[in-house]
C-alpha cells in the first residue's frame, strides 16, 4: 500500500507526474478562499518531519520502476510541501535513486527562509503557484 506517493497522474506541464505527499491535509500558511483543497485546518508556517522520512524513503525504495518510468516526481500534495523539515534530505536521496526530475509546487511562502536555499539549490526545478489576492 502507497502512503506517500501517487500516480503518476497526466499534467499537461510535467507529462506523468509520480506526486509524493509530506504534510497533513490543509496544513498551509495561507487559508485562500478559492483553494481547491477546503479551508486550512492547521496554519502554520512551523516545519516539521510531519510524516517520518525513514518510511517515505522506504516506500520509495519499494517503487524504483514506478520512479524511473514516471517524467517527473512532484512534490506537492495536500498542504505546502516547503513545510517538510527534511524536504532537502528527501530531494538529495530521490536524486540517489533516479535521474527522473524533480519538482516542488510550492505557494512560496517560505522562500526567503535560509534554510530553503539548500534544498532549491539542488532541485531540477520548482514551481510557485503565485497568489495575486494581495
Ligand atoms: S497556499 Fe495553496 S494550498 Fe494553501 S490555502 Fe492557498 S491555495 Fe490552498
Amino acid at each position: 500500500m502507497k502512503r506517500f506517493i501517487y500516480g503518476p497522474v497526466p499534467s499537461r506541464r510535467l507529462g506523468r507526474s509520480l506526486g509524493i505527499d509530506l504534510i497533513p491535509h490543509k496544513t498551509c500558511p495561507y487559508d485562500c478562499i478559492y483553494c481547491h483543497l477546503g479551508r486550512t485546518t492547521t496554519k502554520t508556517m512551523q516545519k516539521q518531519e510531519y510524516v517520518p522520512f525513514s518510511e517515505v524513503v522506504n516506500e520509495l525504495d519499494q517503487n524504483l520502476d514506478i520512479l524511473d518510468s514516471s517524467d517527473y516526481i512532484t512534490i506537492a500534495g495536500s498542504g505546502e510541501p516547503t513545510l517538510y523539515s527534511r524536504l532537502g534530505d528527501l530531494i538529495t536521496s530521490i536524486k540517489e535513486k533516479t535521474h527522473t526530475p524533480i519538482a516542488v509546487i510550492t505557494n512560496g511562502s517560505l522562500h526567503l527562509m535560509l534554510a530553503m536555499q539548500c534544498c532549491f539549490s539542488i532541485l531540477t526545478d520548482r514551481f510557485l503557484i503565485l497568489h495575486l489576492n494581495t
